[in-house]
């Protein structure tokens, strides 16, 4: 009997079979990651990929029996998806919640403005960034435009090659003595995160020349106005491609794997758990939310109260009228489908490497996380950490106990609280990821893969 705990690598375990489902996970994986750079077109692909496989618009269907496929579109920008299960819905269901919102920069409501001849749109940043990464890097341009009719108008510029992309100029180190003396939180102004947009001058202008010509492009492409920037969300994310990373391809390298790397496993892993078993017991749910990376909060967030709505539309089209809400959420349980952060070899001073995760050992599993003395987290009991931990250790996922960093060295919070607050058992459980946040996150294949297969054990239990 082995007494130690020790993190072994994944790839030595796996057999050829299991390595090539690697790959074949991964490559799509790194193709949803290209497709779905906002909440908007996470939502737009996962909607696709459920109708493909026999998934159905809750509003079109009555009656929900055992093996009925179902999802809820909220808003554009969230989604719940069910599997029907034979057990009574107030025994409990099995959720997995993941986040599609990633950090990247917004444009203001009133963004266009010429300055010197050239065309410049101002931004806000969404979420938590090292606003110096998002510097001279090549942009692409997405989003949502609603004109004065209500219609949606979709954009979306810089993905394909033939495609112009777009920038934020840094300031050259030649002239940056009084930049560089600031410390990294102050030395880029986010009032000066400005993107390039244009800088050839309308003939018949007599001022804003530049200004003019780039609203006669937008309106000529768009049919929009300026005014119609304030109907608009419209986003910069890097515009580079996921890839393989490293000389033995194997880590993924892509923008907005926080969190779209277990947003998009979940689906896998419902879509392919409901095609091998068809009669599953338990009701099992994938929460794919937005604004997590903003405090979860909103219509769309983790907190909307339309999960509830939902909750309440498959107790009536079961036909289980007599089921209270609240006994089964508090029968229920659940993972947080989050990343993690991963102990990285160059700055592993901020970890407590016994404690954190290794790039390539498994998916995480996080019994709380929060900050300093374990504030604002649900810290998952001990019950329910063995029962989750069995799960794996009987279906052969690979996984690793781990916390996000040392105790005072910051810390970051999760939405594992929001549904453990309405009685369901949570712990938080996801990939771990090097440089989060970053234009350019990096997760191993094989924790991505382990992600997939621990998602599907999970709700096949
Ligand atoms: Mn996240
Ligand atoms: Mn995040």
């Amino acid at each position: 009997m082995e007494l130690k705990y020790e993190k072994k690598d994944i790839y030595s375990s796996l057999n050829e079979k299991e390595l090539e489902d690697v790959e074949l996970f991964t490559n799509d994986y790194i193709k949803f990651l290209n497709n779905c750079k906002t909440e908007y077109l996470c939502v737009e692909e996962a909607i696709k990929i459920l109708n493909e496989n026999g998934f159905l618009d809750i509003k079109n269907v009555d009656k929900l029996t055992p093996g009925s496929k179902v999802y809820f579109v909220n808003k554009d920008k969230s989604l719940f998806v069910s599997v029907i299960g034979k057990d009574d819905l107030k025994e409990g269901v099995n959720i997995i919640g993941a986040h599609i919102d990633s950090p990247r920069l917004d444009l203001k409501p009133m963004p266009l403005y010429e300055n010197r001849d050239v065309g410049l749109l101002k931004t806000q940043y969404y979420g938590g960034i090292k606003k110096y990464q998002w510097m001279s890097i090549p942009l692409a341009m997405h989003g949502v435009v609603y004109d004065e009719n209500g219609n949606k108008i979709k954009i979306s510029i810089g993905e394909n090659e033939e495609e112009p992309c777009f920038t934020i100029a840094d300031l050259l180190p030649h002239l940056a003595k009084d930049q560089m003396k600031a410390n990294a939180n102050e030395f880029i102004d986010p009032e000066k995160m400005s993107v390039l947009f244009g800088t050839i001058k309308d003939k018949e202008a007599k001022d804003s020349k530049v200004k003019t010509n780039i609203l006669k492009i937008l309106n000529a492409k768009y049919g929009i106005k300026e005014i119609d920037f304030a109907r608009s969300e419209i986003s910069f994310v890097p515009s580079f491609k996921a890839k393989y990373v490293g000389i033995d391809m194997s880590m993924i390298g892509g923008y907005g794997q926080d969190d779209r790397v277990c947003a998009y496993s979940t689906l896998r892993a419902m879509i392919d758990l409901a095609k091998e078993n068809s009669d599953i017991n338990k009701t099992i749910i994938a929460m794919i939310v937005d604004k997590e990376e903003i405090g979860s909060i909103g219509n769309t967030s983790m907190s909307t109260e339309a999960f509830d709505l939902f909750i309440d539309m498959l107790i009536k089209k079961t036909g289980k009228n007599d089921v209270n809400r609240l006994e089964l959420y508090y029968n229920s349980k659940m993972l947080s489908a989050d990343v993690s952060a991963c102990v990285d070899p160059v700055f592993e001073e901020v970890s407590d490497v016994q404690n954190g995760n290794m790039l390539g050992c498994g998916v995480a599993l996080e019994k709380y996380t929060g900050s300093g003395g374990k504030y604002n987290s649900s810290d998952a009991n001990a019950k329910f950490v063995s029962t989750v931990m069995s799960i794996f250790e009987k279906n052969n996922v690979a996984y690793q106990m781990g916390t996000l960093g040392k105790i005072e060295k910051g810390g970051g919070g999760t939405i594992a609280y929001i549904l453990a607050n309405k009685g369901v058992d949570v712990i938080d459980c996801g990939t771990p990821v090097l440089a989060m946040h970053s234009p350019f996150e990096v997760t191993s294949k094989y924790d991505v893969y382990m992600t997939y297969r621990a998602y599907k054990a999970f709700f096949n239990n």
